[in-house]
C-alpha cells in the first residue's frame, strides 16, 4: 500500500518515522512525506527567532538529517488541492496518488474577518514570518535612535500583540527582554512600550488562576502591559484600532489572536466543525471516510469530559501521530483500529530568558526551575530527531 503524509511538521514527521519502524521489514507498503520546506520549522521557538533572542537556524531541522535511513520518501511540494474521492492529491509537482492518506498540514492565522488585519500586522505561525518581524523588530529600534520627533520615536519604540494565548504571551515576555538590550546597543534611552491586548478577562485561557496570575505579574514587571478585555477592532497603517473605539499608534502590530486549520481542510468539501478544522470519528479518520487520517491543528479535538474544543499543540499533534502510526499499521495489516484516547501532558509558558511557568503532574512549577523544563522539553525534541 502506498501511504501518503502531508506536512511534516510535528504530527506529519512523528508520524512518519513511528510508521516507518513499523513497517521496516514490509516492502509491500512504501511511505511518502510531502512538505513544501525543506527544513522542519520548531514553530515552538518561534517567539525567540521572532524577538532575536537565538539565531533563526536553531528553529530548522533540515529533512535530509532527520529522514537519513528511515525508509522514508520525502518530497519537497507544495500541495495545492484535495482529491479524496479519486485517491489522489495535486501538489505543485504534480498528481500524487495514495491508498491511505494523512493530512497534518497545520493551521494558519485565523484574522475573524478583522478589517485591516491581514494587511497591517505580522502573524507568527512559520519561521518566514518569524524572520521578517524580527528583521522589522531591530529595524524599528534603529529609526526610534535616528528619530527627532518625540510622537514618531515613540510609534517606533510601540510593539502591539493581540492575543494573550500561547503565542502572544511567549512573545510579549522574550521581547521585554530583548528590547532592553537593542535599545541599550542602539542607545536608545526613550522607554520602549509592549502592549499585550486579550479579549477575554485574562491571559492563557485554559490554565489555573495561580499560573495566569503568576504570568501576568512577571510580565508586568518587566514593563508589559498586560491588557485584558480589551478585544482589537481592526488595523491600519501605524494604528491598531480597539473596539471601544481608541487607536493605538504603533510601529509593529503583531496578531496572534487565533489559529484555524489550514484552508485546504475546507476546501476539500468533507465535514469540517469548529475553524475549519477537520471532524474525525473515534480512530482519528475523517468521518465517514475510511482510507483518510487527520491529525495535529487540521483535526477537531474535543474534550470527552467538557465537550470543549481541545487548544491544538504539538503535544497533542505529536500523541495522535503515534497513534495515528499504531492504527496504520493496524489497517494495512487487516486488523481493526483502536479509538484515541488523549493522555495528560506537561506544559509550559515561557516568560522570557529565565522565567516560565509550567504544568507538571497536576503541579504548577515556575521562574528558572520551570525555564528550565522548558528548555530541556526543546532539547529532548531535537534529540529525538537526531539533531
Ligand atoms: C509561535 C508558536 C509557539 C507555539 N508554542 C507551542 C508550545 O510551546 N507548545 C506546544 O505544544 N505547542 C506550541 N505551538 C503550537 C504547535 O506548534 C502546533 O500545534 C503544532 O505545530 C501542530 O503540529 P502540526 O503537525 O499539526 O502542524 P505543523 O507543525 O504546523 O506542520 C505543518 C506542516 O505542513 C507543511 N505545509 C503547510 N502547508 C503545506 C502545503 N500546502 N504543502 C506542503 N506542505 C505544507 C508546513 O510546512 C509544516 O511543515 C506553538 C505554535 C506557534 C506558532
Amino acid at each position: 500500500m502506498r501511504i501518503v503524509i502531508l506536512g511534516a511538521g510535528y504530527g506529519g514527521l512523528a508520524l512518519a518515522r513511528a510508521l516507518a519502524g513499523w513497517l521496516r521489514r514490509q516492502a509491500e507498503h512504501s511511505i511518502l512525506l510531502i512538505d513544501q520546506n525543506a527544513d522542519h520549522q520548531l514553530l515552538v521557538r518561534l517567539h525567540e527567532v521572532a524577538s532575536g533572542s537565538i539565531p533563526p537556524e536553531d528553529a530548522l531541522v533540515p529533512y535530509a538529517r532527520v529522514l537519513e535511513s528511515s525508509g522514508v520518501e520525502f518530497q519537497q511540494a507544495r500541495v495545492t488541492r484535495l482529491e479524496p474521492t479519486a485517491r489522489q492529491v495535486q501538489t505543485s509537482t504534480g498528481t500524487v496518488r495514495f491508498d491511505l492518506l494523512v493530512v497534518a498540514l497545520g493551521g494558519e492565522t485565523e484574522y475573524f474577518g478583522l478589517p485591516g488585519l491581514r494587511e497591517h500586522a505580522f502573524p507568527l505561525r512559520t519561521h518566514q514570518h518569524a524572520v521578517r518581524l524580527r528583521r522589522h523588530v531591530e529595524h524599528q529600534v534603529v529609526r526610534a535612535a535616528r528619530e527627532t520627533d518625540p510622537a514618531r520615536r515613540q510609534a517606533h519604540l510601540t510593539f502591539v500583540i493581540g492575543g494573550g494565548g500561547y503565542t502572544g504571551t511567549e512573545l510579549a515576555g522574550e521581547l521585554a527582554d530583548r528590547l532592553r538590550e537593542l535599545r541599550a546597543l542602539h542607545q536608545v534611552s526613550s522607554p520602549a512600550r509592549i502592549l499585550l491586548l486579550e479579549a477575554r478577562e485574562h491571559l492563557l485561557s485554559g490554565f489555573p488562576p495561580a499560573a495566569i496570575q503568576r504570568a501576568t505579574a512577571s510580565l508586568c514587571a518587566r514593563g508589559v502591559e498586560v491588557c485584558p478585555e480589551m478585544p482589537v477592532a481592526g488595523a491600519a497603517p501605524g494604528q491598531v484600532l480597539l473596539a471601544t473605539g481608541e487607536a493605538i499608534a504603533a510601529g509593529t502590530f503583531v496578531w496572534a489572536g487565533g489559529v484555524r486549520a489550514h484552508p485546504l481542510v475546507a476546501e476539500s468539501g468533507l465535514p469540517t466543525g469548529n475553524g475549519g478544522r477537520a471532524r474525525l470519528d473515534r480512530t482519528l479518520r475523517w468521518e465517514g471516510h475510511e482510507h483518510l487520517f487527520v491529525l495535529g491543528d487540521c483535526s477537531e479535538v474535543t474534550d470527552p469530559e467538557s465537550g470543549e474544543p481541545v487548544l491544538p499543540s504539538a503535544q497533542l499533534a505529536i500523541q495522535q501521530a503515534t497513534h495515528t502510526a499504531h492504527n496504520l499499521y493496524r489497517a494495512v495489516t487487516g486488523r481493526p483500529l483502536l479509538p484515541f484516547t488523549r493522555r495528560p501532558w506537561a506544559e509550559a509558558v515561557s516568560l522570557g530568558r529565565n522565567d516560565a511557568v509550567a504544568l507538571a503532574g497536576g503541579l504548577l512549577v515556575t521562574g528558572s526551575s520551570a525555564h528550565l523544563l522548558k528548555g530541556l522539553s526543546y532539547r529532548r525534541y531535537r534529540l529525538s530527531l537526531g539533531a
